[in-house]
């Protein structure tokens, strides 16, 4: 497949690292965009990157000033994936405030912001890929995880209706939907009761096979049979 230009956010760890790094090994232009500036800076240096930048999906500011700076350096954006994302734990009513905006911004405002910026580039040129990264837990209700949930639910809403929306207008939306994946987001927690983790690499691949073969979401599972009925999320190991 020709070398398209790929914009991922949260690239300097976890997901969207590993992605990075497939689909550099698949002859890909690629920048990563992160708030952790200096995470970012190494991840880039390991990976040959050279277009890396402190982004906050949460400011549209910051979200513009990345995405013409991939275009000037790596050309036209053909694929933008809006992987970044956080996933505190504990109950809803006891979750600080806070925290509750500050999911809801990064999971779901950063994911509208960088879907509306994507579209504003690739809509007069009738080609490109906008990737949003849902979970899972936006298909399933997973008791003890109820805000993140309620976020990943509106990922896949926005999206799917973004992608009818947009159906005719040579611009692909999609999303990729993770099993409980083994990256810092989910250390220091058991996971989902009956399902095995992934690896992020896993993830990456799906991901840069989905670019290869757009569909409407990809959804990865670890559990033998393909739909899981139920997911319980056991916090603490
Ligand atoms: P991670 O914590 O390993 O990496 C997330 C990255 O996003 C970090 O580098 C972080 O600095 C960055 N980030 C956080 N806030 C940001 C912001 N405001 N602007 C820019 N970057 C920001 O997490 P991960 O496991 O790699 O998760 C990546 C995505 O996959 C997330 O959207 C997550 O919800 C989703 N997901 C993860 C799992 C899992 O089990 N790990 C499962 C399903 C879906």
């Amino acid at each position: 497949m020709a070398a398209k230009t790929i914009a991922i956010t949260g690239g300097a760890r976890g997901i969207g690292y590993q992605t990075a790094e497939e689909l550099i090994r698949r002859g890909h232009r690629v920048a990563i965009g992160d708030v952790d500036e200096a995470r970012a800076k190494e991840a880039a240096d390991e990976l040959g990157l050279s277009v890396v930048t402190r982004l906050d999906v949460t400011d549209p500011d910051s979200f513009r000033a990345f995405l013409d700076r991939v275009e000037k350096q790596l050309g036209s954006l053909d694929v933008l994936i809006n992987n970044a994302g956080i996933m505190p734990t504990g109950h809803a009513h006891e979750e600080d405030d806070a925290v509750t905006r500050r999911q809801v911004e990064i999971n779901v405002l950063g994911v509208i912001f960088g879907t509306k910026l994507a579209l504003q580039r690739m809509l007069p040129r009738r080609s490109g890929h906008i990737i949003n990264t849902a979970s899972l837990a936006g298909e399933l209700a997973v008791p003890g995880l109820a805000t993140y949930c309620g976020t990943k639910f509106a990922v896949i809403g926005f999206t799917e209706a973004s992608r009818q929306e947009y159906r005719k207008s040579g611009v692909q939306l999609s999303t990729v939907r993770p099993t409980f994946t083994n990256t810092e987001l989910v250390a220091g927690t058991a996971g989902a009761k009956g399902l095995r983790n992934a690896e992020p690499q896993e993830i990456a691949r799906a991901t840069a096979d989905l670019i290869e073969r757009p569909r409407p979401f990809v959804r990865v599972t670890r559990l033998a049979g393909g739909m899981v009925a139920a997911m319980k999320f056991v916090p603490g190991r």
